[in-house]
């Protein structure tokens, strides 16, 4: 493939996630295989700012393909919000003869890649990596999958305690905005419940379920929340309000937090990732810019960068529907 592009940065930006590491891993190896220079920013943004940069090689990213985190850092840049930020960053690039960048991260980091590319016409890839799943224009996120495995595992644990002392846990898991972390996780760990941003069913709906399920016979049960349910209460008040309640309920709340960011990634991750940075590679030496790369029904595809942003993804009714099933 002849291409106009000499030399491409690669950059971690916003929240970390397990899988970056495989992605910068794939961007440095296909430059490497179409002999076009890399170059690693760190810190985000902000280290295109400061020009904190690094050339990388093939051997620069070996053994990384297993650790979570990011090897290149990640920050969250304001100064890369102010249009004097972005035009040192500009000129750091240029003066370093770096002809375009991948941006591994979220909704922000691809909205700031945007802003630079209107104001200087400058190529840009983005590669989806945020355990949330919450980008259009792709089925999975970099290190959502990871994050799964990791909240089922620590369920399974919690259940153990949970049904030794036939306590009611409360499970706080990652979602602001979007349930799939809490929904998946959920199905995958035999929650009783699930509350989720997408859905309100009340919380009284909630309570009447749990009294089914004593009645039912079950000692114990995990209601697994998003932090970002709509109950209006946060997971410690739901806590209070069942225990006021349900009086014959010892009920325990746990908050799992950034626990849920780290750790090794998933093969599908590392898989995934390594799919996706050969895309943002060869996509940049075809002349295009704007783009995410992301994966539909297995297949590796694009989606216009500002759609990414715009979309919004939709929780899967089908599974709400098995969750609600399972419950009975
Ligand atoms: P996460 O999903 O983990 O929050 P993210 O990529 O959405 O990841 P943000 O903090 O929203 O994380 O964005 C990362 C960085 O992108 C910001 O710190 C900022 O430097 C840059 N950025 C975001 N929005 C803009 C914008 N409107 N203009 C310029 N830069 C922006």
């Amino acid at each position: 493939m002849i291409s106009k592009i000499k030399k491409i940065a690669v950059l971690t930006s916003g929240g970390d996630a397990p899988g970056m590491n495989a992605a910068i891993r794939s961007v440095v190896r296909t430059c490497a295989f179409y002999n076009i220079e890399c170059i690693g920013v760190y810190r985000g943004y902000q280290g295109m700012i400061d020009a904190d940069f690094k050339e990388m090689n093939a051997r620069s990213v070996n053994n990384i393909i297993n650790k979570g985190g990011t090897i290149l850092k990640t920050a969250r840049s304001e100064e890369f919000r102010t249009v004097e930020g972005r035009k040192k960053a500009y000129d750091n690039l240029i003066k370093n003869g770096i002809d375009s960048f991948v941006v591994i991260g979220g909704d922000g980091s691809f909205t700031g890649a945007l802003v630079f590319n209107k104001e200087f016409n400058f190529p840009v890839i983005g590669i989806p990596g945020t355990i949330d799943n919450d980008i259009f224009g792709t089925n999975y996120t970099l290190g959502y999958d990871t994050a799964l495995n990791t909240v089922v595992d620590v369920i399974d644990k919690i259940r153990d305690t949970a049904s030794s002392h036939n306590r009611l846990f409360f499970v706080e898991v990652m979602g602001r905005d979007v349930g799939y972390i809490a929904l998946n996780a959920g199905v995958g760990a035999g929650a009783e419940e699930i509350l989720i941003p997408e859905e309100d069913l009340g919380i009284d709906r909630m309570l009447e379920s749990l009294k089914k399920s004593r009645k039912s016979g079950k000692t114990s049960s995990i209601v697994v929340v998003a932090e970002g349910d709509k109950t209006g209460r946060n997971v410690f008040e739901l806590a209070d309000y069942v225990e006021q309640n349900l009086p014959n309920y010892e009920v325990r709340v746990s908050v799992l937090g950034h626990m849920q960011r780290g750790g090794s990634p998933s093969c599908f991750d590392r898989v995934l990732a390594s799919r996706m940075g050969v895309k943002a590679v060869e996509t940049l030496m075809e002349g295009k810019s704007n783009f995410m790369a992301g994966i539909k029904d297995n297949k590796i595809c694009l989606t216009p960068l500002d759609l990414a942003v715009k979309g919004k993804t939709k929780i899967n009714q089908e599974l709400i529907r098995v969750s609600d099933i399972m419950t009975t």
